[in-house]
């Protein structure tokens, strides 16, 4: 008989699989859904919303993720690759999927075979993937984007009117969607403003001429919750769907629905003077309890929270703080003169009572994203799902 295998398994049900390095992330999918009703509440039922389940959603896992979001209503996903829709498809999920990146040109066959939506930026990928079609007698919807000051994807919104009336001629192809994104949505009012004014003079060009989409969208977390007038009638939120609030005036109250816990493996009581992790950087003032943990920078946890003074993790109803370098698969916590039991619980992100580690708090100590954070938590993680 097949074997069957098991790595769904010990990726998406922890539950059938043995724990013994302490170390596993919960999603609440309760939260999730409750952010993802607020969302559609703020915008408005006008609005269809693209959910952002890029890098296996942020990190919390793709499937659970798209299935818990599949419940509440979403009908778009928006995606990194061509690798992630095809995850999509192949678990049975019917939403439209958007690919948000270019691809190359010799791969445009699969968006026909999966009944993906590309992201089109280039009249040559256009034109192969509208005859292809032509020759499956099918007709592809297709997202096209333009650049109004990303820098990144997309023709620039000045030279961009002829190649989209190009894209129109192509009979095989539906100009479904029409987008830009933000670069400095949350520093550069000024700059984004002009960013949604160009958008929104091409899109009148364009229909001036009888070329008409019928979504328009631009808008990531930050646009959402900052200009109302960016919606139009498509949005595309990551990062608050995951609640994690972006550095936005307004405020959601989304709930962190990610938390990254691990368990004391051993306690040491070293003396004043004593050294901690490589370097020795850390040195015990006085005489105190160490405890070490089972999360690493080969986790994800950051190593750049090393010596940071301030990161800590909770344990019981108190934060400690990280103590010297955080190691591959180690972190030491200062516990001063609490003794713990080796197998207590400790959470490095999320909360306990009036205790929170949120995804921003780890990023200001190791001086990057809440973006980086997440979703570099590695995949081996195990993933437990709540409120299914
Ligand atoms: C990742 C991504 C988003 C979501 O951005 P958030 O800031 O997480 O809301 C939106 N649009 C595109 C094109 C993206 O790549």
């Amino acid at each position: 008989m097949k074997k069957k295998s098991n790595s769904r398994r010990m990726t998406y049900d922890v539950r059938r699989t043995p724990i013994v390095r302490p170390l596993w992330i919960e999603v609440d999918l309760r939260a999730l859904r409750a952010n993802y009703r607020k969302i559609c509440k703020f915008v408005g039922s006008k609005v269809k919303i693209i959910a952002t389940i890029k890098q296996s959603a942020y990190g919390h896992g793709l499937i659970p993720v798209a299935k818990c979001l599949s419940k509440a209503g979403v009908s778009f996903f928006g995606v990194g690759s061509v690798e992630e829709a095809c995850q999509l498809r192949k678990a049975g999920f019917k939403q439209r999927i958007v690919v948000l990146t270019a691809v190359l040109n010799k791969f445009c066959d699969y968006f026909i075979k999966y009944e993906i939506t590309p992201t089109v930026v280039d009249l040559a990928f256009a034109r192969k993937l509208s005859s292809l079609a032509a020759k499956k007698k099918k007709k592809i919807s297709i997202h096209v984007k333009i650049d109004t000051g990303m820098g990144r994807l997309g023709k620039d919104v000045n030279d961009a009117h002829k190649f989209i009336l190009s894209l129109s001629k192509l009979k095989n192809l539906r100009l479904e969607g029409l987008y830009t994104h933000f670069p400095v949505a949350d520093t550069n009012f000024r700059f984004t403003n002009d960013q949604i004014k160009s958008f929104n003079e091409f899109i009148k060009n364009l229909e001036k001429e009888g070329v008409v989409f019928k979504y328009h969208h631009c808008a990531n977390s930050v646009g959402i919750m900052n200009y109302p007038h960016s919606h139009f009638n498509m949005i595309r939120p990551g990062l608050i769907l995951y609640g994690i609030e972006s550095s936005t005036k307004a405020k959601l109250e989304v709930k962190p629905a990610l938390s990254l816990k691990s368990r004391v493996i051993f306690i040491k009581r070293i003396k004043k003077g004593s050294g901690v992790s490589y370097g020795s950087a850390y040195v015990a003032k006085k005489p105190t309890y160490i405890a070490t943990i089972a999360a690493g920078y080969a986790d994800g946890y950051p190593w750049a929270v090393s010596n940071n003074g301030k990161a800590g993790v909770i344990i019981g109803d108190k934060m400690y703080k990280v103590a010297g370098r955080v190691c591959m698969d180690h972190t030491m916590i200062d516990l001063g003169n609490k003794k713990i039991t080796p197998g207590q619980e400790v959470i490095l992100l999320g909360s306990r009572g009036d205790l929170q580690i949120t995804a921003n708090d780890l990023a200001l100590w190791a001086k990057t994203i809440p973006y980086e954070v997440v979703s570099r938590f590695s995949l081996k993680i195990p993933r437990m799902y709540k409120g299914i």
